[in-house]
C-alpha cells in the first residue's frame, strides 16, 4: 500500500495482471442474431462455390454467342424466343441452337447458352416482367462474346476458399458473405465476463429517488457501457453500501462468477475507504495522474480486480487509460489509436502529474487537427465530459502548454 508510480508503470502492471484474459474460449452464434461486433474465432471456409450455379448478370436474353456474332447497328439478328427463365427454383430446359430465352438477373443460364444479351440491346427494351407475355421473336442489335454477362460458378469464391478470416470483427458485409455461403452459425470468441460494482452508501440507482445527501450512481452505468464498447460482457452489476463486510462478500461472489471485477469508489485517502478496507490482498497506490490518481489492482481468489476511484470523471478516465485497450485486445479487438493534435488554447498543468483533460475537436482533419479544452479539471464534471470527444494528454513535466502545442489525444 502506498507506492507512487507513473501512468506507464500502472498500465504495464494492469496489462500483466490481465494477460490471462486473452485465452478466450469460443462459442457458436447464429448469423441472424447477435454476431455484429463479435470477433470470429476461426477462419470460415466456403463449403461450396459462389455463385452456386451459372447465372445471368443481366435482365435480357440467353443465347449462343455464335448465333448473334454478326449483329450490329442497323443489322440486327432476329431469333425466336423459346421461353422464359426467372430467378426461381428449377432447372431451365437446354437452349436449342438458333433460339433465345428471355432471362432475369440471377436466373440459371440454360445449358447450350453461353452469353446473355442485355435487354437494352434488344427490341424488348420496354419488356414488362409483370405481363408475362412474350413476343415470338427478339431483335438483337449487338453481339456479345461467349461468357459475357454470365456469372460462372465459383467466380466469387471457390469451395474450400477462406471467406472470412479469424479475428474479423463481424460487420454486416461479413454476415452477408457467410449467409450467402449457407453458413448459419459462426464461431466467435467468448467475451470477457466482467462484474461492475459501485461502492457508496450515498448512491441510488438511475431510476431511484435520491434523498438528502444522496446521488445517482453514474459510474455503474458508465462502466457497463465502457465494457460493452470494449467488447466485454457485464455479467454482474451491483451497487453496495460502504460496509466492508458487505463489500467483501459481494466482491468474493463477483470474483467467483466473472473473469474480471471492477469497482469504483472507496480507494482514496479519506475515512470510509471501503474497498481498501475490504481487500487487504489488493495493492492500492497513487498513480501520478489527474484525474484518476488513486488506483487498486490485484486478485480476489485468483480473479483479477481493478479498483477505480469514485469520482465519475476519474472512473471513466481510469477505464480509458488502464483498461480499454487491454480488454479490447483480450477479446480480439484492435486497440483504440491515439490521435495527435494541436492545442487551440493555452493549458496550465500541475508539475509531476500527467493530466488528462477533456477535449473537443475544433477541427478534425488529419495532421492539422485542433483540439480545445472543454470544462474544468474537476473530476466531478460529468456533463463537461459528455461534451468531450477526447482526453488531452498533458505530459507530467509540462506546467503550461501554449496554443499550438502538439499533444496526444485519447478518443472517447
Ligand atoms: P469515493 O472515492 O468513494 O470517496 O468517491 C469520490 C466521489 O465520487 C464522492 O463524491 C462520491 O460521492 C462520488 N462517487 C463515488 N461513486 C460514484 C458513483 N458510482 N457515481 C457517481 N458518483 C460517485
Ligand atoms: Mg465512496
Amino acid at each position: 500500500m502506498g507506492d507512487r508510480v507513473d501512468v506507464e508503470q500502472h498500465r504495464a502492471d494492469v496489462a500483466e495482471l490481465l494477460a490471462g484474459l486473452s485465452d478466450r474460449a469460443e462459442e457458436e452464434m447464429s448469423v441472424q442474431r447477435g454476431v455484429l461486433g463479435r470477433v470470429l474465432a476461426r477462419d470460415v471456409v466456403a463449403p461450396g462455390p459462389l455463385p452456386r450455379f451459372r447465372n445471368s448478370q443481366m435482365d435480357g436474353f440467353a443465347v449462343r454467342a455464335a448465333d448473334v456474332a454478326v449483329a450490329g447497328p442497323g443489322a440486327p439478328v432476329t431469333l425466336p424466343v423459346a421461353g422464359d427463365v426467372a430467378a426461381a427454383p428449377g432447372e431451365p430446359a437446354p437452349l436449342e441452337p438458333g433460339t433465345a430465352v428471355r432471362i432475369m438477373t440471377g436466373a440459371p443460364v440454360p445449358d447450350g447458352a453461353d452469353a446473355v444479351i442485355p435487354v437494352e440491346d434488344t427490341d424488348h427494351v420496354t419488356f414488362n416482367e409483370s405481363s408475362g407475355d412474350l413476343a415470338a421473336t427478339v431483335e438483337i442489335a449487338r453481339g456479345r462474346a461467349a461468357g459475357e454477362f454470365v456469372r460462372e460458378p465459383g467466380s466469387d469464391v471457390a469451395a474450400g476458399d477462406v471467406v472470412l478470416r479469424a479475428g474479423t470483427v463481424l460487420a454486416p458485409h461479413h454476415v452477408a458473405a457467410a449467409a450467402a455461403c449457407g453458413i448459419s452459425r459462426l464461431a466467435v470468441l467468448v467475451p470477457v465476463s466482467v462484474a461492475v460494482v459501485s461502492t457508496g452508501s450515498e448512491l441510488v440507482p438511475p431510476d431511484g429517488e435520491p434523498g438528502p445527501g444522496q446521488i445517482w450512481d453514474a459510474n455503474g452505468p458508465a462502466l457497463v457501457a465502457a465494457v460493452q464498447v470494449a467488447g466485454g460482457r457485464v455479467d454482474l452489476r451491483l451497487t453496495v453500501p460502504d460496509d466492508p463486510e458487505v463489500v467483501r462478500a459481494t466482491l468474493e461472489r463477483a470474483a467467483a462468477l466473472c473473469d474480471l471485477v471492477l469497482t469504483t469508489g472507496g480507494v482514496s485517502q479519506g475515512a470510509y475507504e471501503v474497498v481498501k478496507d475490504a481487500l487487504p490482498e489488493v495493492t492500492f497506490r497513487s498513480v501520478a495522474m489527474q484525474p484518476g490518481g488513486p488506483q487498486g489492482f490485484g486478485r480476489i481468489g485468483g480473479t483479477p480486480v481493478l479498483a477505480f476511484p469514485g469520482n465519475p470523471v476519474s472512473a471513466q478516465v481510469s477505464f480509458v487509460v488502464f483498461l480499454r485497450d487491454v480488454l479490447r485486445r483480450a477479446g480480439g479487438l484492435p486497440p483504440v489509436e491515439q490521435v495527435p493534435a494541436v492545442l487551440d488554447g493555452a493549458v496550465g498543468s500541475p508539475a509531476g502529474k500527467r493530466q488528462l483533460l477533456r477535449g473537443r475537436w475544433v477541427r478534425h482533419d488529419g495532421a492539422a487537427a485542433r483540439v480545445a479544452v472543454v470544462g474544468g479539471p474537476g473530476s466531478h464534471l460529468v456533463a463537461s465530459m459528455a461534451a468531450a470527444d477526447v482526453l488531452i494528454d498533458v505530459p507530467s513535466a509540462a506546467t503550461t502548454l501554449e496554443p499550438g502545442a502538439e499533444v496526444t489525444t485519447w478518443p472517447l
